[in-house]
């Protein structure tokens, strides 16, 4: 028999407010999952009004998290992970990716969306290596202290720090440069930061597209999402070592295979890179 005191027990009551957007059940919507509701696809309609191919925002961001992943297990000694906003579980998550080329690798996801919380955590805690915290990511000084991450994560040993389609949505007054560098003042030498980032690129062919886009998602049921400069997401990696090709647009960050389609205009409008500690 079980003992009740080991069930999972939800840490926070279930209460899903389908008359807003949730940035985790919106990005889903985006990625064609069914995890959303109409609130949610109605910031997807609204995005694609300005911009058809809309979804590969989201599309590019999950193959660069995916790739991202496959690079630290393969060509590093990490063994663990600590996902900053998980999302909802999808195809391929990153406790999946890492495990398959590293069977020893932990990760520890944290978000804090309700529906994540409440079924998306029983998914992606999937075996005693992958582990959840209902924390906020955005501060960084609490996170660093949770207990569930604390008990997986080893901070004597290099690890992977991922913020990956996160910080556009940060709306607080703190710099998220700031955010970042507390995470990364808290990670031993030779650990690996992976950011994804909306990104204005301030050229004449694209920026409009950016502004236009940003206006959708912020005047949206969703109320977020941020396009930045060069500047201001290279700011995001303080004191880091950019690993080849630095910030790049997500479909261009070591793509599985040659791109021979003409990349869709929003595809210059999502960055991604991976810095080490030195
Ligand atoms: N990292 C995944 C990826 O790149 O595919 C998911 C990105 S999704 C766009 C952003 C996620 O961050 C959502 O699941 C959302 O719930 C989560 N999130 C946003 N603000 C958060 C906060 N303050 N604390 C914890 N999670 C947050």
């Amino acid at each position: 028999t079980v003992c009740e005191a080991e069930m999972p027990v939800p840490k926070a009551p279930v209460h899903i407010d389908t008359t807003k957007a949730s940035i985790a059940r919106v990005y889903d919507a985006f990625l064609n999952g069914k995890d959303n509701y109409e609130i949610d696809r109605e910031v997807f309609r609204r995005v694609k009004s300005v911009a058809p191919e809309a979804a590969l925002l989201a599309v590019d961001n999950r193959n660069f998290l995916i790739r991202a992943t496959r690079f630290i297990a393969s060509q590093t000694n990490i063994t663990q992970y600590l996902d900053c906003g998980s999302g909802l579980p999808t195809a391929e998550n990153t406790h999946q990716v890492a495990q398959r080329l590293n069977p020893d690798s932990k990760v520890v996801y944290v978000d804090n969306d309700p529906v994540v919380i409440a079924h998306g955590r029983a998914l992606l805690e999937e075996n005693d290596q992958t582990h959840f915290s209902a924390a906020d990511i955005f501060e960084p000084e609490t996170l660093l202290q949770d207990e569930v991450v604390r008990k997986h994560i080893d901070f004597n040993e290099p690890l992977a720090l991922f913020h990956m389609g996160t910080l556009h949505h940060y709306d607080g007054q703190r710099p998220p440069q700031d955010i970042m560098k507390t995470y990364i003042d808290a990670l031993p030498s030779g650990s690996y930061v992976g950011v994804s980032h909306f990104y204005d690129p301030q050229t004449e062919e694209y920026s409009e597209l950016a502004r236009r886009m940003e206006d959708m998602f912020v005047h949206s049921p969703m109320g977020s999402g941020v396009f930045r400069t060069r500047t201001e997401i290279e700011g995001l990696f303080p004191g880091l070592e950019m690993i080849e090709p630095g910030v790049v647009e997500c479909a261009r960050w070591w793509p599985d295979g040659p791109q021979i389609k003409p990349m869709d205009p929003v595809q210059y409008c999502i960055v991604g890179g991976i810095g080490r500690k030195p």
